[in-house]
């Protein structure tokens, strides 16, 4: 792509107040590693189990998500079509360093997957502080997803999409060995008695 103009809208509206009100497009943000993003989740992963933390997570961010997807695309002015939404999304995010995005979507169907490099939760997972403030990559492995709170955001904004309220289910993760994490649509409610259509 050799233009990325929301790319350079939303990098370039970076803020960085003495007064420590850090802002992006307007909007108060903080900065922190993912590493300590990632240490923060291990404890809930080990205190409250994998399932009821995905499930936790994933509600929570997908209300939060259906704001931000009307949000942004009203701050943007973004025309009303998907690739133009798609072609938005993909660059706002690699700007605030979430990942990168790519929309693999059949809007005939409407089902397909999303595919993330580089996302910031898997990432983190990677990363440590050592006890003598080092930030080192220890190249950790999970043998579960992590990216439930991307998978949100990403079902808000294919949802908009789709114009049909849709979910994404993180099928594979980098944090689990693959080159990127992919996320698939799922036209079955999430609940969180049964965050992947399991019983129990
Ligand atoms: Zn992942």
């Amino acid at each position: 792509m050799s233009q990325t103009p929301y790319f350079d809208e939303a990098a370039k509206s970076a803020t960085f107040e003495r007064d420590g009100q850090f802002n992006i497009i307007g909007v108060r943000a903080f900065v922190t590693s993912c590493a300590s993003i990632a240490d923060w989740m291990d404890d809930l992963y080990m205190l409250l189990g994998e399932r009821f933390i995905e499930a936790r997570l994933y509600l929570s961010a997908r209300r939060a998500a259906n704001r931000t997807v009307a949000a942004l695309l009203a701050e943007f002015h973004v025309p009303d079509d998907p690739k133009s939404k798609e072609q938005f999304f993909t660059e706002f995010y690699a700007a605030i360093g979430w990942g990168q995005i790519e929309y693999q979507l059949d809007y005939t169907k409407k089902t397909g997957q999303v595919v993330v490099k580089n996302s910031f939760l898997a990432q983190g997972l990677a990363n440590k502080f050592t006890a003598q403030g080092h930030n080192i990559a220890t190249g950790q492995k999970s043998d579960i997803t992590r990216c439930a709170l991307f998978g949100a955001y990403l079902a808000a904004q294919v949802s908009n999409f789709f114009g049909e309220e849709i979910e994404m289910l993180e099928q594979q993760c980098a944090t689990m060995g693959r080159p990127a994490c992919v996320f698939e649509v799922s036209h079955e409610r999430f609940s969180l008695r049964s965050p992947r259509g399991q019983d129990g």
